[in-house]
């Protein structure tokens, strides 16, 4: 059994809402893809500060993943390919390449443009089933283009710190939604940004006490670069 932090497994709850909102509501109200344009600027903001934190917090996709599609889950093993990089940026481009052409042909119209966001959770997220049901719930966010972005242009913020007394127990692994393995890392001394999404489980659940976030004010690496 997995232990959480219960302030994020409550507020997941109520973002999780947010996907059938505008995944189902989008397609009768367009103007519900705003809402996904708010949390995609949101995330633009945040990750400046805290890397991938928005993904392990405050994502509504994410959070419906690890609370609702988690039930219907098989949580088998995900493939080592959903962290290659070529594979991430497969999606990246792809789902980009569709989201730009989709505004490009909008016209600037208001509510053809809230169309273009429903549109991409809708696609997202049926993909993010698939993955889930068959692996494990948050298969997705190892190559979603969001995930993808945040890692890449924040790649020294608010890092995952891993201090020697790890003793590769492997327990972390386990706790990481997104099969990230912190251990892994003890010779770096931090988990690089595109890994992790800062949920804190694994945290929580090594039992050496060799993992920690630095204070969010804190945004430094054991190396001691600051950022
Ligand atoms: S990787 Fe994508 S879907 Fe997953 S939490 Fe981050 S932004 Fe949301
Ligand atoms: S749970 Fe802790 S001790 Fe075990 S591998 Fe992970 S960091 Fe190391
Ligand atoms: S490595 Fe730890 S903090 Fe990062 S996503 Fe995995 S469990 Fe969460």
């Amino acid at each position: 059994m997995v232990r959480e932090n219960p302030k994020r497994r409550m507020w997941q709850y109520y973002l999780a809402a947010l996907v059938p909102l505008v995944v189902i509501g989008g397609w009768f109200f367009p103007y519900l893809g705003y809402l996904a344009l708010a949390m995609m600027l949101t995330m633009m903001v945040l990750m400046f500060f805290w890397g991938r934190w928005y993904c392990g917090w405050l994502c509504a996709m994410g959070a419906f993943h690890e609370r609702i599609l988690t039930h219907i889950s098989l949580h088998r093993k995900m493939p080592d390919l959903f962290k290659a990089s070529w594979f991430r940026w497969l999606f990246f481009i792809l789902l980009m390449g569709l989201m730009t052409i989709r505004l490009i042909m909008s016209g600037g119209d208001p509510a053809r443009i809230g169309a273009v966001f429903v549109m991409m959770w809708t696609v997202a997220t049926v993909l993010a089933i698939v993955f889930g049901v068959y692996f494990k719930p948050r298969s997705w966010c190892n190559f979603c283009p969001m995930g993808s972005m945040q890692g890449v242009l924040t790649p020294n913020t608010y890092l995952l710190q891993v201090q020697p007394d790890c003793k590769n127990c492997g327990l972390c692994r386990q706790a990481c939604p997104i099969q990230t393995y912190p251990g892994g890392y003890r010779e770096q001394g931090v988990v690089p940004s595109l890994e992790c999404m800062r949920c804190e489980n694994c945290v929580i659940n090594c039992p050496q006490q060799a993992l920690s976030l630095p204070s969010k004010t804190s945004v430094q690496g054991r190396s001691g670069t600051k950022t």
